[in-house]
């Protein structure tokens, strides 16, 4: 299941949503305001194969500069 990055517009908290079913987060998990945007962020879509090697080409390089680092698990930094 996709994980997706958000970000409240009020607070500016960003937290990941394990999304199910296509459902969005209904609010903030910090302070409760529904006005979360979904971040385009490339590292949910990152599959490593067996070896550790990362076989998206694009995403290994460049795409996950823009992700926030504090729990990345695609991006390896
Ligand atoms: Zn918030």
């Amino acid at each position: 299941m996709p994980i997706y990055e958000y970000k409240c517009g009020a607070c500016g908290h960003e937290f990941e949503y394990l999304v199910m079913g296509g459902k969005n987060p209904e609010g903030c998990p910090k302070c409760g305001d529904a006005s979360v945007a979904k971040l385009m962020s490339a590292c949910g879509f990152v599959s490593k194969g067996e070896g550790g090697q990362v076989t998206s080409s694009s995403a290994a390089t460049s795409s996950c500069a823009g992700c926030s680092a504090t729990s990345c698990a695609g991006c390896g930094s």
